[in-house]
C-alpha cells in the first residue's frame, strides 16, 4: 500500500460546482492558493444540464459544462489548484483540519464545504439516458425550452407544484403525476395549481418508462404509466419529464461533526457561511434547499472565501 503523504494548504475547498469554483476564484485572488477537491461530479450539477440561459453575462446562453470549465480556468488563472480525490474521511475536530483518502492526507487551516446536492431521480434506465434531452430536474433551468409543448411533472411536494406552476408559463399542458391521491405540498401551492387551467393531475400513478431518443431533434416522446390502484398500464405522450421528488445534500461525510437540519442540509450562522466550527465554512446547495440556482451558489461561494480570508487573517 502507498505511503500516506500529508500536504498542507491554507484553504481547501471541497466541491467544484458554481459555489466551489467561485470560492476558489476569490480565495486565489486573496493569495491563498486554495486546493479544490473536485468531488465525484467535477463541475457539479450544471454539467448534466445543456443550455444555461439564466446565468448573467451570457446573453446567448451557455452550455452548463462550458460555463463550469470557464469558471475553473478563471480560478486557475489566479493560482487555484485542482485535484480529484475520493474523500473518505474528514476530521474537523483538530486544527489544521484533515481530509483523507486512501493514499493522501491533506490538511488545511480553513475549509470551505461546497459539496452540493443531488436531485433524487426515479431510477429508471430510460430516465437516466434522457437527462438533458427532455428529462430534467430543474424547471427554472430548462422550462423555457418547453414553449408550446406538453410536459409532465413527477412528485407531490412543494417543489413539484412550484415546478408545475412555473412550467405552465411555457407549456400548453402540464400534467402532475403523483404516486398517491394526496399532495404533501403546502395549501397555498395546491390552491394555485388547482386554479391553473393548464395543470392537470394524475393520481396514484407512477412512471415505469420514459420513451424517446437522446438526440437534440427527438428527445422525450412520452412515458409509460402504471396506476397503482388498478394496475392499469398506459402510454402518455409528452415532450418533457420534470422529476421533482426531492434533493439529497452531499453532506454525509460531515455528519456528527457539523450541525444539519432534518434533511441533512448544513446549518450556518445566519447571514454568513460560518458553521459551528471556527474555520469551517459552508456554501452552495449543501446549505440551500430554497433557491438552488447556479448564481445563488456562486454568491455564497464568494461569501465563503471572504469569510475564510477574514478567519485566517484573525488567526495571525
Ligand atoms: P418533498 O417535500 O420530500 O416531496 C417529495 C415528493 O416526491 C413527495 O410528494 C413524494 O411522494 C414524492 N416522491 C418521493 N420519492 C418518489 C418516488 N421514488 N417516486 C415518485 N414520487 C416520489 O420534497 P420537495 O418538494 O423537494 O421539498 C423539499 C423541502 O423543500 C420541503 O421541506 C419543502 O417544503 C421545501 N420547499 C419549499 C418550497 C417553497 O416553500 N416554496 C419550494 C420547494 C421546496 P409522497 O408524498 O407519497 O411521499
Amino acid at each position: 500500500m502507498a505511503e500516506n503523504v500529508s500536504l498542507h494548504h491554507k484553504v481547501i475547498i471541497l466541491g467544484s460546482g458554481p459555489a466551489g469554483l467561485t470560492a476558489a476564484l476569490y480565495a486565489a485572488r486573496a493569495n491563498l492558493a486554495p486546493l479544490v477537491i473536485e468531488g465525484m461530479r467535477p463541475g457539479g450539477q450544471l454539467t448534466i444540464t445543456t443550455d444555461v440561459e439564466n446565468f448573467p453575462g451570457f446573453p446567448e446562453g451557455i452550455m452548463g459544462p462550458e460555463l463550469m470549465e470557464r469558471m475553473k480556468q478563471q480560478a486557475e488563472r489566479f493560482g487555484a489548484r485542482f485535484e480529484f480525490i475520493a474523500v473518505s474521511k474528514v476530521n474537523l475536530e483538530q486544527q489544521p483540519f484533515v481530509i483523507t483518502d486512501d493514499s493522501e492526507s491533506h490538511t488545511a487551516d480553513a475549509l470551505i464545504i461546497a459539496t452540493g446536492a443531488e436531485s433524487k431521480w426515479l431510477g429508471l434506465e430510460s430516465e437516466q439516458k434522457l437527462i438533458g434531452y427532455g428529462v430534467s430536474s430543474c424547471a427554472t433551468c430548462d422550462g423555457f425550452f418547453f414553449q408550446d409543448k406538453e410536459v409532465v411533472v413527477v412528485g407531490g411536494g412543494d417543489a413539484a407544484l412550484e415546478e408545475a406552476n412555473f412550467l405552465s408559463r411555457f407549456a400548453t399542458k402540464v400534467t402532475l403525476i403523483h404516486r398517491r391521491d394526496q399532495l404533501r405540498a403546502s395549501k397555498i401551492l395546491q390552491d394555485r395549481a388547482r386554479k391553473n387551467e393548464k395543470i392537470h393531475f394524475l393520481w396514484d400513478t407512477v412512471i415505469e418508462e420514459v420513451y424517446g431518443e437522446p438526440t437534440a431533434d427527438k428527445g422525450v416522446t412520452g412515458v409509460r404509466l402504471r396506476n397503482l390502484k388498478t394496475s392499469e398500464v398506459s402510454d402518455f405522450p409528452c415532450d418533457g419529464v420534470f422529476v421533482a421528488i426531492g434533493h439529497v445534500p452531499n453532506t454525509v461525510v460531515f455528519h456528527g461533526q457539523l450541525d444539519t437540519d432534518e434533511s441533512g442540509y448544513l446549518l450556518t450562522v445566519s447571514g454568513s457561511t460560518k458553521t459551528k466550527i471556527p474555520g469551517v465554512f459552508a456554501c452552495g446547495d449543501a446549505v440551500d434547499k430554497v433557491y438552488r440556482q447556479a448564481i445563488t451558489a456562486a454568491g455564497t461561494g464568494c461569501m465563503a472565501a471572504i469569510d475564510a480570508e477574514k478567519f485566517l487573517e484573525s488567526q495571525k
